[in-house]
């Protein structure tokens, strides 16, 4: 431990965002970094704890105690080098994490808890900085190939591990960049694309093979892939999202959010779209339906887009301030979060359902909503009720469906891989992350369902470590 009363002599500190009257007219990360002594500073304030629970509130199980220790003496080496031996982007997790980790952290039962996020984010960019970062590629190669079909964080962090263990892989994706949604779901305000590039740049060094604008199923088929390959992890994320079926649903200003967001992080890409297909928030008064990460990126980005005003509507009821009894420390809070996107200015209303969309010859001009009731049935299971006479017409030009994802695009690939699925629709896999078809195995939002960046790490290592062992099998 750095300072043994760093945590009673240090005050929490973080950097904040930059102001938000400068970021809203920027798309550059709104995160700030802090100095490098009160990094320190703040790293002297772990404690050390005999049971470190930041350690079991982290999906990779970020040695957190250990790091944070070398970062506070300054060993930048191995602070990074203790941080990436559980976690392939780190720089990414520091970025986008909701940090479980801090929510669980021992101070944060009385206090405030140590900075983990920031701080992991400080250690990787100063080992960047001091050129600790290089390609390591592997000395042996075993012979063995592997594909992997994806290439969001699930797919990179399998590929990566699969690599450095000697086997030959290629990451296909069908996009025209390789991210998945960190490339083209994930704003450039919460994640700069360059901190992707970097990474990528480095695993094509170290012999990863990347091929873009290939869509598995189609432009390689089931039987080549399996032909060519020894063994496939298939990451190709949970793809299908949650439709508003009601009236007015096919009015032109009604769309998906990903169809949105995904086209904004292409424009600053350098990608143009004519003016037809694009979808701008520009001068509109928008409707973002739905409050989770996708929702509060469609915000900051309609924000920026010049939007007129922006409301965000949940159908749940607005969560508490602070723990209920029935949410203790350690547990994730299922409390009330406010990303910088929503400071940035929109109105944010809960329980609200939405009946139906309104138009003009054939454009969107009003969303009719409803309040609504939550109560428990007979059986324990949650009812919504809708409160008589409460409907509401509201003006609105674009309305943004964010409403999550509801399983993998089954159609394609997956049918025709002949892999069993789950009674959500999700890739059915074991805990070794083998799917009913041998030598096909699954990680991320395709067998745990739409989730977080640092869930779909740790099924990539998990998937890797078993595609490992089954091509070392020698009855394989
Ligand atoms: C808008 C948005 C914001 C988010 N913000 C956060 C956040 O701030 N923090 C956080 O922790 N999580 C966030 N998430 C969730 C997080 O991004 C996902 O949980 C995570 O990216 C899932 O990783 P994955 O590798 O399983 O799948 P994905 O990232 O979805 O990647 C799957 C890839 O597979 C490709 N693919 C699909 N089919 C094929 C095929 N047949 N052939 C080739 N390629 C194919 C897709 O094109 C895609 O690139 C966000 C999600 C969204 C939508
Ligand atoms: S990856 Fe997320 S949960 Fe793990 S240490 Fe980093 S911020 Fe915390």
């Amino acid at each position: 431990m750095g300072d043994p009363k760093g945590f009673m002599t240090v005050p929490r500190k973080e950097a904040g965002y930059r102001p938000a009257k400068e970021r809203i007219y920027d798309y550059g990360e709104v995160e700030q970094t802090l100095n490098e002594k009160d990094r320190q500073l703040q790293a002297s304030r772990c404690m050390d704890c005999g049971i470190p629970f930041c350690h079991w509130g982290c999906p990779v199980n970020s040695k957190i105690p250990e790091w944070q220790d070398a970062l506070y003496r300054g060993r930048k080496d191995e602070a990074y080098y203790i941080l990436h031996s559980t976690n392939s982007f780190p720089e990414i997790t520091g970025r986008v994490c909701p940090a479980p980790c801090e929510k669980s952290c021992v101070l944060a039962i009385h206090e405030e808890s140590v900075t983990i996020r920031e701080n992991e984010c400080a250690t990787v960019e100063q080992a960047f900085e001091a050129g600790i970062i290089k390609p390591n590629p592997p000395q042996i190669r075993t012979g063995k190939k592997v594909a992997v079909v994806g290439s969001g964080p699930a797919g990179l962090s399998a590929a990566d591990l699969l690599n450095r263990a000697g086997h030959s892989v290629t990451v296909f994706e069908k996009n025209d960049a390789i991210g998945g949604l960190l490339r083209y779901g994930i704003p450039d305000f919460k994640l700069n694309k360059g901190v992707i590039d970097r990474r990528l740049e480095i695993f094509v060094d170290e012999g990863i093979i990347f091929k873009t604008n290939v869509k598995v199923g189609e432009d390689i088929s089931r039987d080549d892939l399996l032909l060519e390959f020894d063994a496939v992890v298939l990451a190709v994320g949970a793809e299908q999202p949650r439709n508003l079926p009601v009236e007015g649903r096919d009015l032109d200003g009604v769309h998906y959010a990903m169809d949105f967001l995904t086209m904004q992080n292409k424009t600053l890409a350098g990608q143009s779209f004519s003016d037809v297909e694009h979808i701008s928030a520009k001068d509109k008064r928008v409707l973002v339906i739905g409050c989770g990460d996708t929702g509060s990126d469609c915000v900051g980005t309609s924000i920026r887009q010049r939007a007129k005003s922006v409301t965000q509507i949940e159908i749940l009821p607005k969560p508490p301030e602070t723990r209920p009894d029935n949410n203790p420390w350690p547990y994730w809070p299922n409390t009330m979060r406010t990303s910088s996107s929503h400071q940035e200015g929109c109105e944010r209303r809960w329980s609200l359902s939405t009946k139906r969309f309104i138009g003009e010859n054939g454009k969107l001009k009003q969303a009719e909503i409803i309040e609504v009731e939550w109560s428990k049935d007979e059986n324990g299971r949650w009812v919504m009720n809708e409160v008589p006479g409460s409907n509401e017409m509201i003006d609105v030009e674009l309305v943004l469906l964010a409403m999550g994802f509801t399983q993998p695009v089954q159609a394609g690939l997956l049918d025709a891989l002949g892999v069993e699925y789950d009674p959500r629709g999700n890739v059915k896999a074991d805990d070794n992350k083998q799917t009913s078809v041998k030598k096909i195995f699954a990680a991320g939002d395709v067998e745990k369902g739409a989730s977080l960046v640092v869930h779909a790490i740790e099924a990539g290592k998990v998937a890797a470590r078993n595609v490992d062992a089954f091509l070392r099998d020698v009855d394989n």
